[in-house]
């Protein structure tokens, strides 16, 4: 229970230091240069300021300085990021420690967090600004394949495909519409996923974003928020669907197995 403790902190870290990465990606700012800095005064904050969840509860989410409001969003990937790192850690260890000894037990849990933290800095981001950075997808289609490749050296076959499975089936829908239909942007993240998830799993986690995106779309319409033309950003959608293959057994989706 201790370990599951420290894990959720570490992921709140995570989540802290996701905060200052979509921050400074927005804003141009390099990651390594310098503290934090409130954007209201401008003053750097202190290290107390920048211990996860605590230091937000503590001062309310104030400024020390100059007590401007600090958006719950913080706080809320700081939760979340804890959350998603304890649901790595329980999906493959279930919340024992032995399996942690173990390099198989250990890298198992250490990759999807990883793949966790890139589907989640791309949720964030398009959610908040409509468009999503190459170099997050760039980089984590990389960490991916990599991650992938070195715990099952013989399938690498199977990721590539997949990779450049997700990237053609947007490719082809941003060919084919001009870039009406989706982003470019999506061509990468669609190969990101793929390289994530593998074959046959890349076209259960597009699927799934397709079938979220439905569900929302009818929900958005019946409480009259939107109308049919009105465009939802795919990036989160894509994100969910990743996530929910890489933490569901692929026994869960009996709908693919019936199509295969
Ligand atoms: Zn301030």
């Amino acid at each position: 229970m201790i370990t599951a403790f420290f894990v959720f902190i570490f992921g709140a870290c995570i989540g802290s230091f996701c905060s200052a990465l979509l921050y400074r990606t927005r804003h141009g700012v390099s990651v390594a240069k310098g503290r934090s800095r409130c954007t209201t005064c401008n003053k750097e904050l202190g290290p107390l300021d920048l211990i996860p969840i605590v230091s937000y509860l503590i001062r309310r989410g104030r400024c020390r300085h100059c007590k401007a409001k600090f958006s719950w969003q913080y706080l809320a990937l700081e939760v979340g990021m804890g959350a998603l790192f304890l649901g790595a850690y329980w999906r493959y260890c279930g919340f024992g420690y032995a399996c942690l000894l173990q390099p198989e037990g250990f890298l198992l849990p250490a990759k999807l967090a990883v793949f966790l933290v890139f589907l989640t800095l791309i949720f964030v981001y398009d959610a908040r600004y409509s468009e999503i950075p190459d170099s997050f997808s760039i980089t984590g289609a990389v960490a991916a394949l990599a991650m992938n490749i070195a715990l099952k050296p013989h399938d690498w076959f199977w990721y590539l495909l997949a990779a450049a499975v997700g990237a053609a089936f947007f490719g082809v829908q941003y060919a084919l519409s001009r870039g009406e239909w989706v982003g470019d942007g999506d061509i990468l993240v669609g190969a990101m996923i793929g390289a994530m998830v593998g074959w046959p799993l890349v076209l259960v986690s597009l699927f799934s974003a397709y079938v979220l995106g439905l569900a929302l779309v009818i929900a958005l319409m019946i409480v009259k928020k939107k109308k049919l033309t009105d465009t939802i950003p795919m990036g989160p959608l894509l994100a969910l669907g990743a996530a929910a293959v890489l933490f569901i057994p692929l026994s869960f989706f009996p709908f693919f197995w019936y199509a295969w």
